[in-house]
């Protein structure tokens, strides 16, 4: 994936990502498991303690299944297109089964009820992650706004508003070394505009910026639209 030599402060680096606490490990930031094989070079990862570098692991697999199989309309390994959740659901009966509860098939089609709580503290943790990697910005604190929905149902005017890289004026300006500095400074991008990173094709890209704030917005499977927001 697009790599930006990042010269940002390194004391940010010094604690972890998600809870601001001392740092024993890394963490790959999105998780693996969002991501298929063979990974991108230069994955990015962020300092974590142990603690947290363990406590998420199984609402990020919840995570990934779920939206495997509301894609696919189906908790069967069978029908689901990734080989990794194929593997994970058909080794683990009791995620799949409470998918499967989360399922309802009606007349107008097939529905899963997720379980919003796993989601969001998901959502919060790639968000955490990539602020602190792109932008140098801890925030081991919990955002402002946090939404996650299936990109689909988004309206059309918000649904611009989520994809458009146009900032408005930059009302908070990088730090002198953050990678968001470097994507300006180096022409990736027009100023006031940053790319979307693409980290995994049709899986994962998300897009961090200092926009009245920090704001990180990211799209998993090209199906979940998720955006967090630390004013
Ligand atoms: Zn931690």
């Amino acid at each position: 994936m697009l790599q930006t030599r990042t010269y940002g402060d390194e004391r940010q680096l010094a604690f972890c990502a998600f809870c601001g606490g001392p740092t024993g490990t890394r963490d790959h930031c999105p998780s693996r498991v969002l991501l298929d094989e063979p990974y991108p070079e230069n994955l990015p990862v962020v300092p974590a303690c142990v603690a947290c570098n363990t406590r998420f692991s199984p609402d990020e697999q919840y995570l990934a299944c779920l939206v495997s199989c509301v894609v696919a309309g189906s908790t069967d390994p069978a029908k689901i297109a990734r080989p990794k959740i194929r593997r994970i659901l058909s080794q683990s009966p009791a995620l799949r089964a409470r998918i499967e509860q989360s399922r309802a098939e009606s007349a107008t089609g097939v529905t899963f009820a997720p379980e919003h709580e796993r989601v969001s503290s998901v959502v919060c943790k790639l968000a955490q992650g990539h602020a602190l990697f792109e932008l140098r910005e801890p925030h081991p604190e919990p955002p402002d706004t946090i939404h996650v929905a299936p990109l689909g149902l988004t309206l059309r005017a918000e649904r611009e508003a989520f994809e458009s890289t146009h900032g408005p004026v930059i009302s908070v300006w990088p730090e002198v070394r953050s990678r968001a500095m470097q994507h300006i400074l180096h022409g990736i991008d027009a100023p006031h505009e940053c790319p979307w990173l693409v980290v995994q094709s049709g899986l994962y890209r998300f897009h961090a910026s200092v926009d009245s704030g920090i704001r990180v917005r990211i799209v998993i499977h090209e199906y979940l639209a998720c955006h967090v927001h630390w004013k």
